[in-house]
């Protein structure tokens, strides 16, 4: 096994939906591809919006994917890492305390924005005296920190947006522990990437200005800085940045009949060169990633495409890729998966072929005589077409005419599987009987 080593890092804030599990897509298949590891990590340092359910659902979505991880870790377990590297860098001055409220923020961003700067923070806390610092420490105020920034051009080779170049001076010193004494994303993130010896990191675009303060805080901990790659964000069918994108859960996918391969499939293919097609296994799929493919625009996500794309799918899925899901042989499946929308109505044509229908019958005396006309059992492939080539000789009948009376009252449906597929199925006794207007 390589060094290589990637992460899926969500937040239990809420259930996987289609934003995050895309990125989880991508990072394993990339693992897949390098022989490397794929770790999950629990960001759940807000403790308040963190739930043990959307962490359980989480798991859940991950493994009904497919997404197998290899190791995994929980940042509220490492809270004392972050501390000790917090000790470090506030020693080197490269993490200060800021002594402003939300207030105060709020008034200076405001300022700066009426006199057409960019709301960057001015490090006055940085020109504090000690004096200052005890007055306010005085009447009570906690600090918050903030990480240094070092001036200069912030510099990195993304795997999907080639060369990302930022000006520190412009990006503002971000927050990364909180008045309360709670640490916000930016710095435990990159301890662990560091610590869980991380190579790559791929996550949405929304966290491009993240990776150029994170790229210091990397050298600032004396690490070497993970390949990155930022994927364009998904939009929905109406074009723009879509809310109801981040509710389209995977669990609720599933619920629909959605097939986890089909969304792994889907949502690797989408907004790249290549052709959205089905695969079945994960293997496959990781074996045609590649980063160039994709483009720089935003793709467009749309449920209903899915849903189509899934029906597409199934339709095409080998038996053996359900042969542990379904009752039902490799023949039947063959024979009825051309006409299903999701692989729940299999079930449809098993009680189609196994079980009692009511036929509906529209011509019941041109049914008695296809009924007379039914050739005795064993049958085999051609037994059908023998039947109707003696049923058309004696009724002259052809074409709609001669089938579609059959089909109802053989299986009280108006299409499915053809019905020389069928017959074999259901067999004689049911075909006969149904001819003749029994249920059976
Ligand atoms: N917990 C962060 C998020 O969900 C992780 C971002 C990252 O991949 O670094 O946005």
């Amino acid at each position: 096994m390589s060094d290589i080593k990637v992460r899926f890092a969500p937040s239990p804030t809420g259930y996987m939906h289609i934003g995050n599990t895309r990125t989880a897509i991508f990072n394993w298949l990339l693992a897949k591809k390098l022989g490397g590891k794929f770790m999950l990590r629990i960001d759940d340092t807000d403790k308040e919006r963190s739930r043990k359910e959307y962490e359980d659902a989480i798991r859940e979505s991950l493994t009904w994917l497919g997404l197998k991880w290899d190791e995994e870790a929980r940042q509220s377990a490492r809270v004392t890492r972050y501390q000790e590297v917090t000790a470090r860098l506030l020693a080197a001055g490269r993490i200060y305390p800021c002594y402003e409220t939300a207030e105060e923020l709020d008034i200076m961003r405001k300022k700066l924005m009426t006199k057409g700067l960019p709301p960057i923070y001015d490090r006055s806390a940085l020109k504090l005296t000690a004096e200052q610092i005890a007055l306010y420490e005085k009447e009570g105020r906690k600090p918050h920190y903030r990480f240094k920034l070092i001036d200069g051009d912030i510099v990195w080779n993304d795997l999907i947006r080639g060369e990302c170049r930022y000006d520190a001076a412009k990006l503002g010193d971000p927050v990364i522990i909180r008045a309360d004494g709670s640490y916000l994303y930016h710095l435990p993130s990159v301890i662990d990437d560091f610590d869980f010896g991380i190579t790559h990191i791929i996550r949405g675009e929304d966290h491009v200005t993240n990776t150029a303060a994170q790229i210091q805080m990397f050298e600032a901990i004396g690490g070497k800085t993970p390949v990155f790659g930022h994927l364009p964000l998904l939009t929905g069918a109406e074009g723009k940045l879509s809310k109801r994108l981040g509710s389209v859960g995977v669990l609720d996918l599933r619920e629909q009949g959605i097939e986890a391969m089909a969304i792994c499939s889907y949502l690797t293919k989408l907004g790249t060169s290549d052709a959205i097609e089905p695969f079945y296994d994960l293997q496959s799929l990781a074996d045609t990633l590649d980063f160039n493919k994709l483009g720089r625009s935003q793709p467009k996500f749309s449920e209903a495409d899915l849903a189509h794309f899934n029906t597409h799918l199934v339709r095409n899925m080998p038996y053996s890729f359900v042969a542990d899901r379904i009752d039902s042989d490799e023949t039947f499946w063959n024979a009825v998966r051309g006409n299903l929308t999701i692989v729940s109505d299999y079930k449809q044509w098993k009680n189609i072929c196994r079980c009692a229908v009511t036929p509906i019958i529209e011509d019941a005396a041109f049914l008695s005589v296809a009924a007379e006309l039914l050739p005795a059992e064993p049958w085999n492939e051609d037994t059908f077409s023998s039947w109707i080539n003696e049923i058309k000789n004696r009724t002259n009948r052809k074409g709609k005419d001669l089938f579609h009376p059959l089909r109802k009252a053989i299986t009280a449906m108006d299409d499915g599987p053809e019905l020389k597929i069928l017959l074999p199925l259901i067999g004689y006794s049911r075909v006969h009987s149904r001819l003749n207007g029994i249920a059976a």
